[in-house]
């Protein structure tokens, strides 16, 4: 039974996941995912992981009877699914359970960006109202706009929805066009900042798309731009924002992802024009607790029946052993 399958916990998991696994198989932990912490009776009993962190090449190979790496999330630029494929790993992800409220996390964004709403909150609170009168008008509106999504995938079709509903124009960049939808489609980044005013981030991260919004993609956004990040801190040029937002080359952005998490520079926070969260975009307790089942049904399915739930694409054809 799964009772005798170890299972290695690794990183700051979701407490709902350590309790069911720790229910339902042999539980490790590990704070970071460091192949110098593996002792032989690790490499020998651990058949599966329940990942929030990283997981390198090397700390697979650490672990020769590793099967399956359950990803709590469903970005997995942490894990190198790459490797995994070719070792004969599965890796799982929480697609779908988070879409919706990653999208509406989005949108809140962009509306707190444009219309400068936790400032003018700030307002009311510091007591500036009664004394100094009204907020100022805000220079931004999202009238008028064009919405171009970078990464059309399961959240960015779900903040284009909700942008539909706001009657904005739509345009997208992803490597392929999607067939079934009508917006516009730019087979180039810098061609859609071009045509649009408001980009909004919802890609993966990784090698692929690493610092894919660079200075001249937010030249081409031009003054008025807005720039909104949910995807990841790594597919922006942080250093080149700091410096069109300083200098006017774009007008605002929003982020909820940053390239060295915790950590934000401090000239970031320091822009009048930047409106930031902690990585919360799919963080109720609702939505992280959905994420959490499909961690360890995933981990279940796999042991119990052959299958993964939710594979990755990198390790779709992974079979299980024996
Ligand atoms: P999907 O795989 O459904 O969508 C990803 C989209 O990005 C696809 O349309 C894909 O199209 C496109 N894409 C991928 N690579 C590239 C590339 N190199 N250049 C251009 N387009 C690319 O994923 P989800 O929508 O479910 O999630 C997207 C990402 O959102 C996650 O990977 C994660 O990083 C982030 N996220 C952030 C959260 C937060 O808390 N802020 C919460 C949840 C997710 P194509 O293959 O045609 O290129």
């Amino acid at each position: 039974g799964t009772h005798d399958t170890t299972i290695l916990v690794i990183g700051r998991m979701n407490p709902h996941v350590v309790e069911r696994i720790d229910r339902t198989f042999r539980m490790e932990r590990m704070e970071i995912g460091d192949p110098a912490l593996v002792t032989p009776e690790l490499a020998a009993l651990v058949r599966g992981i329940a990942a929030s962190g990283a997981v390198s090449a090397q700390f697979m190979d650490a672990l020769p009877n590793l099967e399956i790496i359950a990803n709590f999330g469903v970005g997995y630029d942490n894990v190198d699914a790459v490797h995994a494929g070719k070792a004969g790993i599965m890796v799982t992800n929480t697609p779908d359970v988070l879409t919706e409220e990653v999208a509406d996390t989005a949108l809140g964004l962009l509306i707190d960006t444009v219309r400068e709403l936790p400032q003018a909150q700030a307002w009311l609170k510091a007591g500036k109202w009664e004394r100094e009168g009204n907020y100022p008008l805000t220079k931004l509106s999202l009238r008028g706009r064009t919405v171009g999504i970078f990464g059309l995938g399961r959240i960015g079709k779900a903040i284009a929805r909700r942008i539909e509903a706001f009657g904005l124009p739509i345009a997208y960049h992803n490597r392929h066009q999607d067939n079934e939808v009508a917006y516009d489609y730019y087979p180039s980044l810098p061609a859609l900042a071009e045509a649009v005013d408001t980009l909004i981030v919802a890609v993966p991260g990784g090698l692929g798309t690493e610092k894919a919004v660079n200075a001249q993609v937010l030249g081409a956004l031009g003054a008025n731009g807005v720039l909104i990040n949910i995807g990841r801190g790594t597919v922006v040029d942080e250093e080149a924002l700091i410096e069109a937002l300083g200098n006017g080359t774009i007008a605002a952005a929003g982020l909820d992802v940053f390239a060295d998490e915790p950590h934000v520079p401090q000239a970031l926070i320091d822009l009048p024009n930047a409106t930031l969260l902690p990585h919360v975009a799919s963080a109720s307790q609702a939505t992280r607790r959905a994420m959490a089942d499909l961690v360890v049904d995933n981990l279940i399915a796999w042991f119990e029946d052959g299958v993964a739930l939710t594979p990755v694409p990198q390790t779709a054809g992974v079979k299980r052993r024996g």
